[in-house]
């Protein structure tokens, strides 16, 4: 190991007196965010993006002024679960978001592509550069709460994103039929190492309500949510239903007329969670 040279941005050193703030970027000086809460899964397709867009909408529904980050640069769903269509503005060095028509504020690399169904085929850094661009050269405007659908699992896309943005915490996205417990414990792990809290675990399509006789069928198993969020200390634990409604409503750019209220508990927590002002320029 190299030794300290006492200026973490550049040092490679892992000692004792790093700054693990050191690899945040700040915000563009015109952007003003209050709190950062990241939406992360072990794999994609469980449904990140869902429960990040429902946790905006219930945000919206509170009176909050809310942002949603599309940090998922190779598979970017935001724009459209929202029905938004238009590309993104910018000028020299700033990029503005666009907005959903309940006025959340997103940025996705789906606003910035010719074509929505143009494939992203980049390498891990450049991936990740864009994502962090999306936090240092959009100009956000006094957002209350931001949610970044981030980047499927744990490697090394994810993780620049994670060590490169100020987080009030993270909320895990899981299914039932998941290897559920290790995906778990990796993210309880890594955001432990990043002094991070997890809020919250959304353990999606953990069932389907039978329409007719109302019974609950456990698809594609028994739920684990419960359990794990004891095991783990994670505070909010939410179960959310499989419902081909909702699908509906996601693929029609309608999300923001969705029920929100299986994320309930898990978005009381979020309200409780750490300002991040101090990390940012004034
Ligand atoms: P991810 O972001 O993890 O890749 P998505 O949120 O894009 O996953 O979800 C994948 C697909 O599954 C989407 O078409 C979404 O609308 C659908 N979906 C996710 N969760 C549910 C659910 N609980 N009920 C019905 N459809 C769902």
């Amino acid at each position: 190991m190299s030794d300290c040279t006492h200026d973490c941005s550049s040092c490679s050193s892992n000692c004792d007196s790093r700054d693990k703030k050191s690899f945040i970027k700040p915000l563009h000086e015109l952007s003003r965010v209050k709190k950062v809460v990241a939406v992360a899964s072990g794999k994609g397709g469980v449904g990140k993006s869902l429960v990040t867009s429902l946790l905006a909408v219930r945000a919206a529904a509170r009176g909050l002024r809310v942002a949603v980050l599309d940090a998922d640069i190779t598979g970017p769903s935001i724009p459209k679960t929202f029905g938004v269509n238009e590309r993104a503005r910018g000028a020299e060095g700033e990029i503005y978001p666009v907005r959903s028509k309940s006025g959340i504020q997103m940025m996705s690399m789906n606003n910035l592509l010719e074509h929505d169904d143009d494939p992203v085929v980049w390498r891990g850094t450049l991936i990740a550069g864009a994502a962090v661009q999306f936090w240092t050269d959009v100009v956000w405007d006094e957002v209350d709460i931001m949610f970044i659908d981030m980047p499927p699992g744990t490697g090394d896309v994810p993780l620049t994103v994670f060590q490169s943005i100020p987080l009030s915490g993270i909320v895990i996205v899981t299914t039932p039929q998941e290897l559920v417990e290790m995906i778990v414990k990796k993210a309880v792990n890594m955001a432990k190492m990043m002094n991070v809290p997890v809020l919250g675990l959304a353990e999606n399509m953990s069932y389907f309500e039978c329409p007719d006789c109302g019974k609950r069928h456990e698809i594609f198993g028994a739920s684990k949510a419960e359990a794990l969020c004891k095991a783990y200390g994670i505070p909010a634990c939410a179960r959310i239903p499989i419902d081909p409604a909702v699908a509906r409503l996601a693929d029609a750019g309608r999300i923001e007329e969705a029920d929100t209220d299986a994320l309930a508990e898990v978005f009381r927590e979020i309200e409780k969670s750490r300002e991040i002002k101090d990390y940012l320029k004034d």
